[in-house]
Protein backbone atom coordinates (compact mmCIF):
# COMPACT_ATOMS: atom_id res chain seq x y z
CA UNK A 1 0.00 0.00 0.00
CA UNK A 2 0.85 3.33 -0.58
CA UNK A 3 0.80 5.66 2.20
CA UNK A 4 1.10 9.39 1.75
CA UNK A 5 4.35 11.09 0.70
CA UNK A 6 4.31 13.41 4.09
CA UNK A 7 5.98 11.54 6.27
CA UNK A 8 9.50 10.78 7.14
CA UNK A 9 9.71 7.20 6.38
CA UNK A 10 7.75 7.92 3.35
CA UNK A 11 9.77 10.46 2.30
CA UNK A 12 13.66 9.12 3.54
CA UNK A 13 12.06 6.23 1.09
CA UNK A 14 11.68 7.74 -1.99
CA UNK A 15 14.71 9.81 -1.94
CA UNK A 16 16.75 6.85 -1.51
CA UNK A 17 14.83 4.90 -4.04
CA UNK A 18 16.15 8.01 -6.42
CA UNK A 19 18.72 8.80 -5.05
CA UNK A 20 18.18 12.44 -4.98
CA UNK A 21 19.79 15.05 -2.78
CA UNK A 22 18.94 17.80 -1.70
CA UNK A 23 20.11 21.24 -3.45
CA UNK A 24 20.40 24.20 -0.96
CA UNK A 25 20.94 26.53 -3.83
CA UNK A 26 17.01 26.17 -4.60
CA UNK A 27 15.73 25.82 -1.36
CA UNK A 28 14.58 22.13 -1.41
CA UNK A 29 13.03 21.59 2.16
CA UNK A 30 10.13 18.89 2.00
CA UNK A 31 7.30 19.10 4.25
CA UNK A 32 6.99 15.78 5.89
CA UNK A 33 3.76 16.78 8.44
CA UNK A 34 0.23 16.13 7.98
CA UNK A 35 -1.20 18.20 10.02
CA UNK A 36 0.62 21.32 8.49
CA UNK A 37 -0.21 20.11 4.93
CA UNK A 38 -3.80 20.02 6.19
CA UNK A 39 -3.80 23.80 7.69
CA UNK A 40 -2.80 24.77 4.07
CA UNK A 41 -5.01 22.95 2.28
CA UNK A 42 -7.43 23.84 4.52
CA UNK A 43 -7.09 27.53 3.79
CA UNK A 44 -7.20 27.19 0.57
CA UNK A 45 -10.71 26.62 0.24
CA UNK A 46 -10.40 24.24 -2.96
CA UNK A 47 -13.02 22.34 -4.11
CA UNK A 48 -13.78 19.68 -7.37
CA UNK A 49 -14.33 22.92 -9.09
CA UNK A 50 -11.44 24.59 -8.84
CA UNK A 51 -7.86 25.02 -10.54
CA UNK A 52 -4.90 25.36 -8.49
CA UNK A 53 -1.14 26.42 -9.40
CA UNK A 54 1.49 24.90 -7.06
CA UNK A 55 5.10 26.53 -7.92
CA UNK A 56 7.67 23.92 -6.57
CA UNK A 57 6.29 20.32 -6.06
CA UNK A 58 9.51 18.65 -4.36
CA UNK A 59 8.57 14.81 -4.39
CA UNK A 60 5.00 15.74 -4.77
CA UNK A 61 3.87 16.06 -0.30
CA UNK A 62 1.53 18.63 -1.32
CA UNK A 63 0.58 18.28 -4.34
CA UNK A 64 -1.20 14.96 -3.56
CA UNK A 65 -3.30 16.92 -0.94
CA UNK A 66 -4.25 19.42 -3.31
CA UNK A 67 -4.64 16.51 -6.40
CA UNK A 68 -7.73 15.11 -3.82
CA UNK A 69 -9.73 18.24 -3.70
CA UNK A 70 -9.11 19.86 -7.14
CA UNK A 71 -10.33 19.72 -10.25
CA UNK A 72 -7.08 20.70 -11.89
CA UNK A 73 -3.49 20.88 -10.46
CA UNK A 74 -0.45 22.15 -12.35
CA UNK A 75 2.49 21.99 -10.70
CA UNK A 76 5.63 24.22 -12.02
CA UNK A 77 9.02 22.67 -10.99
CA UNK A 78 12.90 23.71 -11.66
CA UNK A 79 14.49 20.33 -10.81
CA UNK A 80 14.60 18.54 -13.52
CA UNK A 81 15.40 15.42 -11.04
CA UNK A 82 12.41 15.97 -9.68
CA UNK A 83 10.31 15.17 -12.77
CA UNK A 84 10.07 11.42 -12.96
CA UNK A 85 9.67 11.26 -9.35
CA UNK A 86 6.44 13.18 -9.82
CA UNK A 87 5.65 11.48 -13.11
CA UNK A 88 5.79 8.24 -11.71
CA UNK A 89 3.78 9.48 -8.16
CA UNK A 90 0.99 10.81 -10.58
CA UNK A 91 0.95 8.85 -13.32
CA UNK A 92 -2.84 7.64 -12.76
CA UNK A 93 -3.93 11.18 -11.98
CA UNK A 94 -5.02 12.90 -15.11
CA UNK A 95 -6.14 15.84 -13.35
CA UNK A 96 -2.84 16.62 -12.20
CA UNK A 97 -0.19 17.75 -14.94
CA UNK A 98 3.84 18.30 -13.95
CA UNK A 99 5.55 20.74 -15.94
CA UNK A 100 9.04 21.19 -15.82
CA UNK A 101 9.99 25.07 -15.40
CA UNK A 102 11.33 28.05 -13.95
CA UNK A 103 7.79 29.89 -12.68
CA UNK A 104 10.58 33.07 -12.76
CA UNK A 105 11.01 32.57 -16.64
CA UNK A 106 7.52 31.53 -17.78
CA UNK A 107 5.33 34.08 -19.52
CA UNK A 108 2.20 33.72 -16.67
CA UNK A 109 -0.05 35.06 -18.67
CA UNK A 110 0.23 32.53 -21.66
CA UNK A 111 0.81 30.03 -19.18
CA UNK A 112 -2.41 30.64 -17.79
CA UNK A 113 -4.25 30.55 -20.92
CA UNK A 114 -2.31 27.14 -21.45
CA UNK A 115 -2.80 25.45 -18.48
CA UNK A 116 -6.45 26.93 -16.88
CA UNK A 117 -8.20 27.66 -20.47
CA UNK A 118 -11.75 26.03 -18.79
CA UNK A 119 -11.35 27.86 -15.22
CA UNK A 120 -12.29 31.35 -14.75
CA UNK A 121 -9.90 31.84 -11.84
CA UNK A 122 -7.18 29.76 -10.32
CA UNK A 123 -5.90 29.47 -6.90
CA UNK A 124 -1.89 29.07 -6.16
CA UNK A 125 -0.87 27.08 -3.42
CA UNK A 126 2.81 26.20 -2.16
CA UNK A 127 5.25 26.28 -0.16
CA UNK A 128 8.07 28.35 -1.91
CA UNK A 129 11.33 27.99 -2.18
CA UNK A 130 12.49 31.16 0.24
CA UNK A 131 15.40 32.61 -1.82
CA UNK A 132 13.21 33.87 -4.32
CA UNK A 133 9.60 34.19 -2.69
CA UNK A 134 9.11 37.76 -3.43
CA UNK A 135 10.19 37.84 -7.56
CA UNK A 136 7.57 34.71 -7.40
CA UNK A 137 4.94 36.57 -5.28
CA UNK A 138 5.34 39.80 -7.50
CA UNK A 139 5.33 38.37 -10.78
CA UNK A 140 2.38 36.41 -9.97
CA UNK A 141 0.66 39.74 -8.61
CA UNK A 142 1.80 42.36 -11.48
CA UNK A 143 0.67 40.37 -14.28
CA UNK A 144 -3.16 40.53 -14.03
CA UNK A 145 -3.79 36.81 -14.06
CA UNK A 146 -7.64 35.47 -12.96
CA UNK A 147 -6.07 34.81 -9.77
CA UNK A 148 -8.60 34.48 -7.01
CA UNK A 149 -6.62 33.25 -3.61
CA UNK A 150 -2.73 32.31 -2.96
CA UNK A 151 -2.20 30.57 -0.07
CA UNK A 152 1.72 29.90 0.63
CA UNK A 153 4.41 29.16 3.16
CA UNK A 154 7.18 30.91 3.02
CA UNK A 155 9.98 32.71 5.64
CA UNK A 156 7.75 33.72 8.38
CA UNK A 157 9.59 37.55 8.67
CA UNK A 158 8.69 37.77 5.28
CA UNK A 159 4.97 36.67 6.14
CA UNK A 160 5.14 38.81 8.95
CA UNK A 161 6.02 41.81 6.70
CA UNK A 162 3.62 41.09 4.01
CA UNK A 163 0.92 41.06 6.88
CA UNK A 164 2.26 44.28 8.34
CA UNK A 165 -0.22 47.18 9.46
CA UNK A 166 1.35 51.27 9.32
CA UNK A 167 3.23 52.17 12.38
CA UNK A 168 4.84 49.31 12.87
CA UNK A 169 9.04 47.75 12.27
CA UNK A 170 7.39 45.74 9.91
CA UNK A 171 5.89 47.96 7.80
CA UNK A 172 7.35 49.10 4.56
CA UNK A 173 7.06 48.79 0.62
CA UNK A 174 6.72 44.86 0.58
CA UNK A 175 3.55 45.17 3.06
CA UNK A 176 2.59 47.97 0.51
CA UNK A 177 2.87 46.06 -2.56
CA UNK A 178 1.18 43.06 -1.47
CA UNK A 179 -1.83 44.80 0.42
CA UNK A 180 -1.94 46.86 -3.16
CA UNK A 181 -3.04 44.17 -4.62
CA UNK A 182 -4.35 41.48 -2.04
CA UNK A 183 -5.74 41.11 1.53
CA UNK A 184 -3.56 39.74 3.71
CA UNK A 185 -4.63 36.47 6.69
CA UNK A 186 -1.94 35.22 9.08
CA UNK A 187 -3.03 31.56 8.84
CA UNK A 188 -0.10 29.78 11.12
CA UNK A 189 3.81 29.48 12.27
CA UNK A 190 5.34 26.54 11.33
CA UNK A 191 8.34 25.31 13.46
CA UNK A 192 11.53 24.41 11.18
CA UNK A 193 10.97 20.63 12.56
CA UNK A 194 8.11 20.08 9.98
CA UNK A 195 10.61 19.66 6.97
CA UNK A 196 13.34 17.34 5.65
CA UNK A 197 16.28 18.96 5.99
CA UNK A 198 15.30 21.93 8.35
CA UNK A 199 16.30 24.90 7.06
CA UNK A 200 17.65 27.56 9.34
CA UNK A 201 14.24 29.99 9.64
CA UNK A 202 10.75 29.52 11.00
CA UNK A 203 8.10 29.56 8.62
CA UNK A 204 4.45 30.85 7.71
CA UNK A 205 1.30 30.03 6.14
CA UNK A 206 -0.22 33.17 4.63
CA UNK A 207 -2.90 33.79 2.82
CA UNK A 208 -3.34 36.60 0.27
CA UNK A 209 -7.28 37.25 -1.48
CA UNK A 210 -6.69 39.17 -4.76
CA UNK A 211 -9.24 42.09 -4.33
CA UNK A 212 -11.35 43.15 -7.57
CA UNK A 213 -9.34 46.26 -7.45
CA UNK A 214 -6.51 47.82 -6.02
CA UNK A 215 -6.98 48.70 -2.61
CA UNK A 216 -6.58 52.73 -3.65
CA UNK A 217 -6.91 54.08 -7.43
CA UNK A 218 -3.80 56.38 -8.60
CA UNK A 219 -3.12 57.89 -11.91
CA UNK A 220 -0.02 55.80 -12.21
CA UNK A 221 1.11 52.41 -10.34
CA UNK A 222 4.59 52.98 -11.69
CA UNK A 223 4.82 56.47 -9.54
CA UNK A 224 2.87 55.09 -6.80
CA UNK A 225 5.57 52.16 -6.09
CA UNK A 226 8.16 54.67 -6.64
CA UNK A 227 6.73 57.24 -4.10
CA UNK A 228 6.07 54.06 -1.79
CA UNK A 229 9.77 52.86 -2.17
CA UNK A 230 11.53 56.92 -2.44
CA UNK A 231 9.40 56.88 1.70
CA UNK A 232 10.96 54.05 3.09
CA UNK A 233 14.54 54.77 1.00
CA UNK A 234 16.06 55.55 4.57
CA UNK A 235 13.56 54.28 7.21
CA UNK A 236 15.42 56.72 9.98
CA UNK A 237 14.73 59.73 8.01
CA UNK A 238 11.32 61.74 8.06
CA UNK A 239 9.06 61.67 5.11
CA UNK A 240 10.38 64.89 3.86
CA UNK A 241 13.83 64.48 3.63
CA UNK A 242 12.97 61.02 1.99
CA UNK A 243 10.57 62.54 -1.21
CA UNK A 244 12.51 65.61 -1.32
CA UNK A 245 14.85 63.18 -3.41
CA UNK A 246 11.88 63.36 -5.94
CA UNK A 247 10.85 66.53 -5.57
CA UNK A 248 14.25 68.04 -6.08
CA UNK A 249 16.65 70.15 -3.61
CA UNK A 250 15.14 73.57 -5.12
CA UNK A 251 11.57 72.56 -4.15
CA UNK A 252 11.74 72.08 -0.69
CA UNK A 253 9.20 74.63 0.62
CA UNK A 254 6.30 73.72 -2.35
CA UNK A 255 7.34 70.24 -1.24
CA UNK A 256 6.22 71.33 2.86
CA UNK A 257 3.13 73.21 1.42
CA UNK A 258 1.74 70.33 -0.67
CA UNK A 259 2.14 67.95 2.07
CA UNK A 260 0.37 70.04 5.06
CA UNK A 261 -2.35 71.06 1.71
CA UNK A 262 -3.12 67.31 1.77
CA UNK A 263 -2.98 67.00 5.03
CA UNK A 264 0.13 65.03 5.80
CA UNK A 265 2.62 65.99 8.33
CA UNK A 266 6.18 66.17 6.53
CA UNK A 267 8.05 65.11 10.18
CA UNK A 268 5.87 61.67 10.02
CA UNK A 269 8.40 58.55 8.74
CA UNK A 270 7.17 56.52 6.01
CA UNK A 271 6.22 53.49 8.54
CA UNK A 272 3.13 55.43 9.24
CA UNK A 273 1.45 56.14 6.96
CA UNK A 274 -1.17 54.32 4.89
CA UNK A 275 -1.87 53.18 1.36
CA UNK A 276 -3.96 55.94 0.94
CA UNK A 277 -2.10 58.46 2.03
CA UNK A 278 1.09 57.46 -0.25
CA UNK A 279 -1.72 57.38 -3.01
CA UNK A 280 -2.30 60.92 -2.21
CA UNK A 281 1.13 62.11 -2.00
CA UNK A 282 2.01 59.77 -5.39
CA UNK A 283 -0.75 61.57 -7.49
CA UNK A 284 0.06 65.32 -5.92
CA UNK A 285 3.50 64.88 -7.11
CA UNK A 286 2.71 63.51 -10.47
CA UNK A 287 0.34 66.77 -11.19
CA UNK A 288 3.60 68.98 -10.57
CA UNK A 289 5.95 67.03 -12.13
CA UNK A 290 8.09 65.36 -9.33
N1 LIG B 1 6.25 21.38 -2.25
C1 LIG B 1 7.30 20.55 -1.72
C2 LIG B 1 7.04 20.29 -0.26
O1 LIG B 1 6.29 21.07 0.34
O2 LIG B 1 7.56 19.32 0.28
C3 LIG B 1 8.68 21.18 -1.92
C4 LIG B 1 8.86 22.58 -1.38
S1 LIG B 1 10.53 23.18 -1.43
C5 LIG B 1 10.47 24.39 -0.14
C6 LIG B 1 10.59 24.25 -2.87
C7 LIG B 1 10.55 23.55 -4.22
O3 LIG B 1 10.60 24.56 -5.25
C8 LIG B 1 11.71 22.63 -4.52
O4 LIG B 1 11.22 21.41 -5.03
C9 LIG B 1 12.55 23.38 -5.59
O5 LIG B 1 13.26 22.51 -6.46
C10 LIG B 1 11.47 24.17 -6.30
N2 LIG B 1 11.92 25.42 -6.97
C11 LIG B 1 12.94 26.24 -6.58
N3 LIG B 1 13.02 27.30 -7.40
C12 LIG B 1 12.03 27.16 -8.34
C13 LIG B 1 11.62 27.92 -9.47
N4 LIG B 1 12.23 29.07 -9.79
N5 LIG B 1 10.58 27.47 -10.22
C14 LIG B 1 9.94 26.31 -9.88
N6 LIG B 1 10.30 25.55 -8.82
C15 LIG B 1 11.32 25.95 -8.05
Amino acid sequence: IQTSVATPARTKDIIAKHHFTFKKSLGQNFLIDQNVLQKIVNAAELDNEQAVLEIGPGIGALTERLAAVASAVTAVEIDQRLIPILQEQFSNDEHVSIVHGDILKLDLPTFFEQQFASYETVNVVANLPYYVTTPILMNLLEANLPLHHIVIMIQKEVAQRMAAKPGGKDYGSLSVAVQYYCTTELVGIVPNTVFIPKPNVDSAVIKLTKRTEPAVSVEDELHFFKTVQTSFSQRRKTLANNLIAMAGKDNKQAMLEMLESIGIDAGRRGETLTLHEFALISDSFLKVGW
